[in-house]
């Protein structure tokens, strides 16, 4: 058991329930068994008692979108649009293999650990013929860093030669793909509610996949009763492209194909009408928000406000490290706060909105939120404790508001289903050192087998 007490704790509960002074107590079974305000009762066992003065306890941050696999092509194609730096990197991605893939996860769950983050999805799409197995890679590299995982299955079938903008050696034949997305959620899927391993199926984008291959994503999914995931509505060129081929805007698009549901989480959502807005919200349907990535790649900003007012479950990604180099989920809660007032003005978001995105917006998105998201008895105990009393941080009284306000705050520790990943500004289990090494090992080998 771990008794963390003597600290600030914001539980995102439904109430918003914060307390001053409060514990928390996590059991033996990964599970919050109290959490409230003062100290804890008598134990008359063993726990590890955390001292937590100075601390904010928040329920971990799950990052909703993300591409681990882009560690190893960071800060390339520096001032481009979308389109021009996925064409600029598409062939470099046509050299992955397995070890690149593992190494370049590696790196970036290790980077995520260490910025407050218990859960993660990945969307991996390029799966080039002779890579070997790249997810079972990032699976493994997943178990070493200890976080909680949902990798997706992506894929691309749509090339040049039909007309979309990937080279037409990355992307895979229809069938192939689906064949390949069923056998990953065979042999990896776990439905359980404890699960730390969880597949959803995610061809990429309306450019670089075929109609056929999403409405049969679709279809796969809800015979396997996994979730959904694709890029919409993330820049002017995609909504141009939609309707220049389709005849309508991204969102249309999207429901013609059956992709519109409490089962789907959409990455981006930044081109967004007032009636694409209402559909996502009546069906329920997710948005991963990315702000740092879309300002990186000028792409816009994301409606959040009127999102959120349309009930849409909205988490928080934040994107893969080539378009978003700092890669760092606790800093996506002010990012996420500065670009809806650069939208809307001050009263936008609040921060303990924004911290409400990074953790229950996000366990909305991929399902979990019956057991994470929250600090609730009987949650899963994945949970962050922020260092608030140094330099960066001191003077702000308002927890929540120096976390989400202040500069990114120091992980003192995070739990994930009660086990500790990061303690004291440090990975559990790697060492950061040697994970920068190999993925710039793995960088330069990719670098030159692309040239
Ligand atoms: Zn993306």
């Amino acid at each position: 058991m771990i008794l963390i007490e003597n600290v600030a704790v914001a539980t995102v509960d439904a109430a918003d329930t914060c307390y001053g002074d409060g514990h928390a107590v996590v059991g033996d079974d990964g599970r919050i068994v109290a959490v409230g305000p003062g100290h804890a009762g008598r134990f008359h066992r063993s726990v590890r008692r955390v001292d937590g003065t100075g601390c904010l306890l928040t329920p971990g941050l799950v990052n909703t979108h993300h591409h681990l696999y882009q560690w190893a092509t960071r800060g390339l194609a520096l001032d481009e649009t979308l389109f021009g730096w996925l064409t600029t990197l598409y062939p470099i991605w046509g050299r992955l293999d397995a070890e690149i893939v593992g190494a370049a996860a590696a790196a970036g769950l290790g980077w995520l650990a260490l910025s407050g983050c218990t859960t993660t999805m990945d969307h991996h799409y390029v799966f080039p013929r002779d890579g070997g197995d790249v997810l079972a890679a990032e699976i493994e590299a997943a178990r070493q860093i200890g976080l909680r995982f949902h990798p997706t299955r992506g894929s691309m079938d749509l090339g040049r030669k039909d007309g979309g903008l990937p080279p037409d050696n990355v992307v895979e034949d229809t069938d192939e793909a689906l064949a390949a997305t069923e056998a990953a959620i065979d042999r990896w899927h776990d439905p359980s509610p404890a699960a730390m391993l969880r597949i959803a199926v995610a061809p990429c984008s309306p450019f670089s996949v075929t109609s056929k291959l999403m409405s049969d994503s679709a279809l796969l999914a809800r015979r396997k009763g996994v979730r959904l995931h694709t890029h919409l509505a993330e820049t002017g060129d995609e909504e141009e492209f939609c309707r220049e081929r389709f005849g309508c805007t991204p969102v249309e698009y999207a429901e013609r194909l059956g992709w519109l549901g409490d089962d789907v989480w959409l990455a981006h959502g930044v081109h967004l009408n007032e009636s694409a807005i209402a559909r996502l919200g009546a069906t329920g349907t997710g948005v991963a928000h990315c702000p740092s990535s879309n300002a990186r790649l000028g792409a816009g900003a994301a409606p959040v406000r009127q999102l959120l007012d349309r009930a849409v479950p909205v988490g928080l990604g934040v994107d893969g490290a080539a378009s978003q180099e700092v890669s760092h989920l606790g800093a996506e809660l002010r990012q996420a706060l500065y670009t809806a007032r650069t939208r809307g003005g001050p009263s936008a978001l609040t921060a303990r909105e924004a911290l409400r995105l990074g953790t229950m917006g996000g366990a909305r998105c991929l399902g979990r939120q019956d057991d994470l998201g929250s600090l609730e008895v009987g949650k899963l105990a994945d949970v962050v404790l922020w260092r608030l009393d140094g330099l960066g941080h001191d003077g702000i009284d308002d927890k929540v508001a120096a976390l989400v306000f202040g500069p990114p705050a120091p992980v003192e520790l995070a739990l994930v289903g009660g086990k500790p990943v990061v303690e004291r500004g440090e990975l559990v289990g790697a060492d950061a050192e040697n994970l920068a090494r190999q993925a710039r090992r793995a960088r330069r080998r990719l670098l030159k087998a692309a040239r």
